[in-house]
């Protein structure tokens, strides 16, 4: 079993309303994301311009390197293969934030604790669909296990076709989370994350980063 997120970029308008949900649903500090939406573009010469929206979360990764540094136990893998912090075992040390290639991971200043995604384990655990799954207006986020042919998630990505899947660059953790992007919508691009994921200079929202 291994739970994950499927999300259709091609669906994405780019509301920010997941973010927010997210923020508010996980009361996530100011300038905290769980779940950063980032906008990729506009590229290409005009008239053919290009731009597509990347909902960046944690990649519930097969080989959590978050979960080999933590030297706790606090970091683990739940039995239905979601990643997970047990805060009363974080020390706030913070070697998960640097194992992560994607920038996942918060430092939460208050708790003295790290913290990130949890695929809205408390909302799931009692047959609720994930905050950001809920309020998405464009209906382009799915949640369930994708070793389950049978699932949403796995429907989805058969539908979509091999082609149109993309993963996040794979740094030996070998991300879960896969994203839908057909080449009549845009061309997906292979963006380092890092350097991506905490900045707005690949978002386009320069000027817009505090804005919850
Ligand atoms: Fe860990 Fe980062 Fe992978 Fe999430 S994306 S499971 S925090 S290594
Ligand atoms: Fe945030 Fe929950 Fe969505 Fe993860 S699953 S991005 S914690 S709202
Ligand atoms: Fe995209 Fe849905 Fe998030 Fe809006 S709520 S930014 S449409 S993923």
């Amino acid at each position: 079993m291994k739970k994950t997120m499927v999300i259709d970029l091609d669906r994405c308008i780019g509301c920010f309303s997941c973010e927010m949900a997210c923020k508010m649903e996980n009361d996530v500090a100011l300038g905290v994301y769980y779940n950063k939406v980032l906008t990729i573009g506009p590229m290409g010469v005009f008239p053919d311009i290009e731009q597509y929206h990347l909902p960046t979360i944690c990649q519930q990764c097969y080989n959590p390197t978050c979960v080999d540094v933590c030297p706790t136990g606090a970091s683990f893998k739940a039995a239905d293969g979601t990643v997970m912090v047990n805060k009363e075992l974080c020390i706030g040390c913070k070697y998960c934030m640097m194992a992560c290639p994607y920038g996942a991971r918060s430092y939460n200043a208050e708790q003295k604790v790290v913290e990130k995604c949890t695929l809205c384990a408390h909302l799931t655990a009692v047959g609720e669909k994930p905050a950001c799954v809920k309020v998405c207006c464009a209906k382009c986020r799915f949640f369930g296990d994708i070793d389950d042919p049978n699932s949403e998630v796995s429907k989805v990505l058969k539908e979509a076709g091999e082609a149109n899947i993309h993963s996040l660059p794979d740094r030996g953790n070998h991300p879960s989370v896969k994203y839908i992007l057909h080449r009549k919508t845009a061309t997906w691009q292979d963006i380092p994350p890092k350097e991506t994921w905490r900045t707005s200079n690949q978002s386009g929202r320069k000027g817009d980063k505090q804005h919850g």
